[in-house]
């Protein structure tokens, strides 16, 4: 039947019909070879391209089905299967390679963490008397990076090389908003954040917020009491079941700090029935740690059952302790600096009518706003915080969500001094030594500065983490760097 097809097929010269048949033949008798590398989901399925979240682990319960779509997709290991396209034991050899444009590790980096590293070295594998493996989950890894992508690459004994399809790596933080009950001056929203970190290639997914009890103003020395507010409202909250890849936000009224008991005199007064008013404009000797702008203003609606008056007295001239009148606070007015700030008030106003005619010296005892502060982050743990009010207005939704980039960058290492796991240092890193605390970021101002905290500074620096706010929301060319390297699969302690 052959050789009849064959002459009815064509002549001597162009004989088609016979390669094919060959062809056919050639593949029916010849070696079994590779078919395909594939990703395997949890449930055994396979899967083509994936977005591994090489931050989180599998054991944690951040695989929520949609985003992370199972367990798999957690972690830095990747689980591969090789399958060849008949039963049997096969050789094969596997890699992995980074696709171009991926983050470089510096040999320090590769040395200080070792998840910066993707699994470079190619493996050689047997396949089961199926003609398949599963690989093993510790063989192959990839580095930390945000949007880095790879591919897997499996050859066999012949030289065929097949391929998976690329996996594409990603980060995410789930976060928790902790809103004091009646503060109505929390961000609207964080859209701002959640943008500039995916433009990093870190995802922010919000839970919902909780409540929790109310303080007008957390002073120096009201951290534990607010931390203890927080971790109730904390421990209620979908939060706990994310740890460690949480982060919590807490907002506050003010973070003011008070001067107590500043005595300010005032001498010659004349006091006694048909007398003017005195007044009594509140200043102190400028001191050079405190950032208070002049003039200095009474401590007011701050703090739960504290007043800014202390104590009023007149002292007629020549007279002695023992000849003191005391005043009555419901004399003394305070007098705001400008209507629109009714609470902000620089001086005093005291009723000397009621006192007997003398001229002789006012000294007033009063509580003042040493300092206000924009926000604090709690060294360890998860929480951060941002001030909603400021000099009593609100600070607007745009500070808000610069000052929460900030602060979150701080709980992500920023900025980078190339210590313990973290990337190299940033090129345009401070530390307290040349102002404010912690690390920070100088880009926009000279290399060479013996310090970076002056007004004129603030308002030249171009990053978000510049020690003090400057209306810049994103990180710089040089912060980036290290935001887009940083290994975050540690996580945080709860606080
Ligand atoms: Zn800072
Ligand atoms: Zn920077």
């Amino acid at each position: 039947m052959a050789s009849t097809k064959f002459k009815n097929a064509g002549n001597a010269n162009t004989n088609p019909v016979e390669n094919k048949v060959r062809k056919e033949i050639r593949v029916k008798v010849g070696p079994a070879g590779i078919a395909r590398i594939v990703f395997l989901n949890s449930d055994g399925a396979e899967a083509h391209s994936v977005k591994q979240f090489v931050n989180l682990s599998g054991a944690d319960s951040s695989v929520d089905g949609k985003i992370v779509p199972n367990v798999y997709r957690a972690g830095n290991k990747i689980r591969l299967k090789v399958v060849f396209n008949k039963p049997g034991t096969y050789p094969f050899m596997v890699k992995c390679e980074p696709l171009g444009g991926n983050a470089q590790y510096t040999p320090g980096e590769l040395a200080r963490n070792a998840r910066f590293a993707y699994q470079k070295e190619q493996n050689s594998y047997t396949t089961g008397s199926d003609g398949s493996l599963a690989l093993p989950l510790e063989d192959f890894f990839v580095g930390a990076a945000g949007k880095d992508r790879y591919v897997f690459r499996a050859t066999d004994a012949s030289g065929v090389t097949v391929s998976t399809g690329i996996l594409e790596v990603h980060r995410l933080i789930y976060y928790v908003e902790l809103k004091m009950r009646s503060l109505t001056s929390c961000a609207a929203s964080l859209a701002l954040v959640e943008q500039v970190y995916a433009k990093h290639h870190i995802k922010l997914l919000k839970l919902p917020a909780v409540e929790m009890a109310y303080m007008p103003n957390i002073g120096e020395n009201d951290a534990e009491a607010f931390q203890a507010d927080a971790r109730r409202a904390y421990a209620k909250s979908l939060a706990v079941g994310k740890q460690p890849h949480v982060i919590a936000i807490a907002y506050t009224g003010h973070l003011a700090v008070k001067k107590a008991n500043l005595l300010v005199s005032k001498p010659s007064v004349a006091v006694g029935p048909g007398s003017a008013p005195a007044l009594i404009t509140i200043s102190t000797q400028p001191d050079a740690s405190s950032l208070i702008p002049e003039p200095y203003f009474l401590w007011h609606g701050l703090g739960l059952g504290e007043s800014w008056f202390v104590s009023a007295r007149f002292t007629k001239a020549g007279g002695s302790a023992a000849d003191a009148i005391s005043i009555p606070r419901e004399k003394c007015t305070p007098l705001p600096s400008s209507p629109a700030l009714p609470q902000g008030a620089n001086a005093v106003q005291i009723d000397v009518s009621a006192l007997p005619l003398a001229t002789g010296k006012i000294e007033l005892v009063v509580n003042i706003v040493d300092r206000m502060r924009g926000g604090i982050s709690f060294f360890g743990g998860n929480l951060i915080c941002v001030c909603t009010k400021a000099w009593w207005s609100t600070v607007d939704t745009k500070m808000q969500n610069e000052v929460i980039v900030h602060e979150l960058g701080h709980k992500m290492g920023m900025v980078a001094d190339g210590s313990g796991k973290l990337p190299d240092r940033t090129v345009s890193l401070y530390d307290d030594a040349k102002g404010h605390r912690g690390n920070h970021c100088f880009h926009g101002l000279s290399a060479t500065q013996s310090r970076y905290d002056s007004s004129a500074d603030a308002s030249r620096s171009k990053c978000v983490m510049y020690g003090a706010a400057n209306g810049f929301s994103d990180f710089c060319v040089n912060c980036a760097s290290a935001v887009w390297k940083v290994d975050l699969s540690d996580g945080w302690e709860p606080f």
